[in-house]
């Protein structure tokens, strides 16, 4: 019997849930603004407002289920398709102000936040809402007045960046990811690495299964960490699948795109097991010509079929088990289109 899960947002994560939902006969709709949404390539494409009540019911209109790929979707469209995960993800994560509180409740460690008496200088002023890759974020070096739409906060002397990635089936049974080591660049995800060498697996996998109860959830969610002398600060959350998870295409028995789509329907999750070690590098701004990529041996290339545009995530690599002169051969290819 063929499914279908209907999406709201037709980026490349939609993009990327569709391929993973084809061999198990699952296909895939999608609601966008734009009309050439690349996930339109893979999949059926409404195109309209995310809240446009006529094209949310027809996007749920014989769906199986609902979900979304983006976390600014407004808290009632997910509600009106009964979307997974739960529309309560959306409300504590897209504000950074209620996020951290939500952290704060749970007992899960963050960095100090509030105001700029609460942090000390210099401090990171970050917008509370439609934040993302370190967009609207500044760093304060004097008392100064705080919008009410932002939020300050300690900056974290971390030793490196971390990221779970989750899955809850309908079932409430969870699966994790290993842990991910991920560099930014400019508040961009440039590299992950999984698994990460010597992390506190158990420690992060508490911190996602809190969440996970206070969500109600169903489906993926990645919880990015700081780790600093020797412990874990949670910094965000996403009730998504994540850039830090796209080494699962290629690098684990079941990615995270499957376990979503799998979660979503209310099937069996897959293992996590990761089958080697895993390096992804994101092609931000401009790809390089794809031949080049592909003429590294075992990089396996994914673009997501995105016009060109500085800043913008344009597709990436996964490398497993590679020895460190191809990565630095994909490394060189990729920053070449950072740089352009
Ligand atoms: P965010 O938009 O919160 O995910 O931030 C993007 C990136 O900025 C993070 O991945 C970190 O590299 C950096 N960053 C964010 N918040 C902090 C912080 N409080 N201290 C130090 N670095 C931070």
């Amino acid at each position: 019997m063929s499914r279908t899960v209907g999406c709201i947002g037709g980026g490349q994560l939609g993009r990327m849930l569709a391929l993973a939902a084809a061999p198990l006969g699952v296909r895939f709709r999608f609601l966008d603004p734009s009309l050439d949404a690349c996930a339109g390539d893979v999949g059926e494409l409404l195109v309209g407002p995310y809240d446009d009540p006529g094209l949310l019911d027809r996007l749920a209109d014989g769906a199986d289920a609902v979900t979304y790929e983006f976390e600014n979707v407004q808290v009632e469209a997910a509600r009106r398709v009964g979307a997974a995960p739960d529309a309560r993800a959306l409300e504590r994560g897209q504000d950074r102000l209620v996020e951290k509180e939500l952290f704060r409740s749970l007992g899960i460690p963050t960095a100090r936040y509030g105001s700029l008496e609460d942090t000390g200088l210099p401090a990171l002023v970050k917008s509370r809402r439609f934040g993302y890759d370190g967009k609207g974020q500044r760093i304060a070096e004097t008392l100064v007045v705080l919008g009410d739409d932002e939020l300050a906060e300690e900056i974290v002397p971390f030793d490196r960046e971390l990221s779970i990635v989750a899955a809850r089936g309908r079932g409430g049974e969870t699966v994790f990811y290993p842990l991910a080591e991920n560099e930014h660049r400019g508040g961009i995800l440039a590299v992950s690495r999984a698994p990460a060498p010597d992390a506190r697996q158990g420690e992060a996998e508490r911190i996602a299964t809190k969440l996970l109860d206070a969500l109600g959830y169903v489906g993926v969610l990645a919880v990015e960490l700081f780790e600093v002398a020797g412990t874990l600060l949670a910094n965000e959350f996403a009730p998504r699948v994540h850039n830090t998870g796209h080494w699962t295409i290629d690098g684990a028995v079941t990615s995270q795109f499957e376990n979503h789509v799998r979660a979503v329907l209310g099937l069996p999750l897959g293992s996590t097991e990761a089958l080697g070690e895993s390096v992804m590098l994101n092609l931000v701004g401009h790809a390089p010509p794809v031949e080049r990529l592909l003429a590294v041996p075992g990089a396996h290339v994914h673009l997501y079929g995105k016009a060109p545009r500085p800043g913008r995530k344009l597709g990436h690599v996964t490398l497993v088990d590679a020895d460190e002169a191809r990565i630095a051969d994909v490394a060189a290819l990729a920053s070449s289109a950072w740089q352009s």
